[in-house]
């Protein structure tokens, strides 16, 4: 363990979904004194090798990955995330691997992605009864400080996978995502709720609370590099 150094000044925001980057605002928004910069404003144009940053078998290392590379890019305190579906009956998948899982071409829009993905899932699950169907989502969270040192935040959010696609909004695995609490798909559900309950809404307030915290004082714990 070291020291953390102060965490306030800009924090970069390192992610290219615009959708994501709403949410963490709103969050990340309520830390005083906290300035929230993203990719676009840092001058970080999307390059090829952000492709290879979520090779990893945990969605923390993959959380890490990027928010060292753009750390190391951007010079800022940095903040990255991953997240995916972990799905019980397929033994975790697709897991690290949510946004690959289909078999697809390598050059598709986000949207093809999703509707593939989503298709290959309902078909992974053909014939598996409800009480089988148990998922959750994960978001895993990492801070890298400029002195490289870092620190994880996980969000999950239990659910059951339907049989078919119920609501239009949110994305991804959405229209499957059975909330049951909320008593509706993750689609159903409005953007407020979503970020409530949601696994990233976790991840980020959990961050945020961290934030809170240690700003200023730059005497939080941290893991060593
Ligand atoms: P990312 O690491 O947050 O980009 O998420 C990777 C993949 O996981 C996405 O492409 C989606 O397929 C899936 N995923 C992550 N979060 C969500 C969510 O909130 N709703 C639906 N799908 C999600």
């Amino acid at each position: 363990m070291k020291q953390m150094e102060p965490v306030a000044g800009p924090l970069l925001v390192a992610t290219r979904s615009r959708h994501k980057l709403r949410e963490i605002r709103e969050i990340l928004g309520t830390v005083p004194g906290m300035e929230i910069v993203d990719l676009v404003q840092v001058g970080i144009a999307e390059s090829q090798e952000e492709d290879g940053l979520e090779e990893a078998e945990t969605f923390s290392e993959n959380a890490l990955a990027k928010a060292r590379y753009f750390q190391r890019r951007s010079g800022y305190l940095t903040v990255a995330d991953d997240s995916g579906l972990v799905v019980d009956a397929l033994g975790g998948r697709p897991g690290v691997r949510s946004r690959r899982f289909a078999p697809m071409p390598d050059a598709v829009d986000r949207d093809t992605q999703d509707r593939l993905n989503l298709a290959h899932l309902l078909t992974s699950l053909e014939g598996v009864p409800p009480e089988g169907r148990t998922a959750r989502f994960v978001t895993e969270v990492a801070l890298v400080t400029r002195d490289g040192s870092f620190r994880t935040f996980r969000g999950v959010v239990e659910g059951i996978i339907l049989e078919s696609p119920q609501g239009n909004g949110g994305f991804g695995y959405d229209p499957v995502f059975l909330h049951p609490p909320s008593g509706a798909s993750f689609a159903q559900v409005p953007d407020e709720e979503k970020a409530r309950v949601g696994h990233r809404g976790i991840a980020f307030r959990r961050l945020a609370g961290f934030l809170r915290g240690a700003a200023g004082h730059g005497a939080e714990e941290i893991h060593e590099e």
